[in-house]
C-alpha cells in the first residue's frame, strides 16, 4: 500500500520537487491518519498509531509516518546515541535518512554526512572509494546500506579503513544471506540485478560467511551485533524495530 502511495507521489509531483515537499507530504499524512498511539519513534518522538510496514530484501523494515524513518534508522540512532556519547566526536555517516541526518546533527558537534549520487540529504558528496578527507580522520564512521551499491568495495573499505583513527569506530550494516557473497558482474540491467541481488541498484548480496573476511582482509576487525536483541517483544512493537537488527561493529586491526 505504501509503495503504491509513492508511487502515485512520483507520478503527480515533478521530480525537482519531490524531495523538496516530501516531509510536509509525510507530515500531513500523519496528521491526518497515524497521529496519537502506542507507537514511539526513537528518531522524531512522534506518537502514531502505526508503523508502515515496507518490504525490502529479508527485512521486515517499517517505516515511521511522521519522519520517514526505517526500523533500521531508529535502531541505529538508538544505539549510536546510547553506546557514543561525546557530542564533539567526529562522525561521517553515508547516505543517511534525512530524520537520521537531522538527528544525528541535533546530537553531536561534528557530525557529517555525504552521499554521492545527491539522493539524500547529506553536507558532502564524497566517493567512498576516493574519501576527499586526511588520513585518521573520524572517530566513527556510518555505512549503512551503502557497499552493495559500490562496484570497488574493496578500495571503499581500504578508504574506509585510511580515514578512521586507529581508535575508531566503523559500523556497517548490508543486506545478507546464508553463506558466501554472489556477485556477477556481467548482470547490469536493473530487471537482472533485481533479480540477482535483490534490489535494481545492488550490485552483489553479501554473505554471512564472506563479509567479515573481505572486511579483515582489508584491515578490520568484525564482530555482528544484534542492536535490538536487548529489547523485549513488547518493546520491539513499540518502537517499531524489527525481530533482528545486524550491524557489523569494525575495529582498525592495529587497534588493542
Ligand atoms: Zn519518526
Amino acid at each position: 500500500m505504501y509503495s503504491f502511495f509513492k508511487n502515485i507521489y512520483k507520478v503527480l509531483t515533478p521530480k525537482s520537487w519531490q524531495f523538496k515537499i516530501e516531509p510536509f507530504i509525510r507530515k500531513m499524512v500523519y496528521y491526518l491518519i497515524y497521529k496519537g498511539g502506542n507507537t514511539t519513534c526513537l528518531i522524531c518522538s512522534a506518537k502514531s498509531k502505526k508503523f508502515i510496514p515496507i518490504s525490502f530484501y529479508n527485512s521486515d523494515d517499517k517505516i515511521c509516518p511522521n519522519c520517514g524513518a526505517l526500523s533500521r534508522s531508529r535502531a541505529l540512532g538508538e544505539y549510536i546515541r546510547k553506546n557514543f556519547k561525546n557530542q564533539s566526536q567526529k562522525i561521517l555517516d553515508f547516505s543517511p535518512h534525512r530524520s537520521l541526518n537531522n538527528f544525528f546533527k541535533s546530537i553531536f558537534e561534528n557530525y557529517i554526512s555525504s552521499d554521492f549520487e545527491n539522493q539524500f540529504y547529506a553536507q558532502k558528496s564524497y566517493d567512498i572509494t576516493k574519501i576527499n578527507e586526511a588520513d585518521q580522520r573520524f572517530d566513527l564512521i556510518i555505512c549503512f546500506h551503502v557497499l552493495e551499491h559500490i562496484l570497488e568495495d574493496k578500495k571503499a573499505i581500504k578508504e574506509l579503513n585510511r580515514v578512521l583513527k586507529n581508535d575508531g569506530h566503523l559500523l556497517i550494516q548490508v543486506p545478507l544471506k546464508k553463506g558466501k557473497t554472489y556477485q556477477d558482474n556481467s548482470i547490469i540491467s536493473k530487471e537482472g540485478r533485481l533479480k540477482a541481488f535483490g534490489q535494481e541498484d545492488h550490485v552483489r548480496i553479501y554473505g554471512e560467511d564472506s563479509l567479515p573476511l573481505i572486511l579483515n582482509e582489508n584491515g578490520f576487525s568484525a564482530k555482528p551485533i544484534d542492536i535490538v536483541k536487548e529489547y523485549n517483544s513488547e518493546e520491539k512493537k513499540i518502537y517499531g524495530f524489527s525481530e533482528n537488527e545486524v550491524i557489523y561493529v569494525c575495529r582498525k586491526a592495529t587497534s588493542t
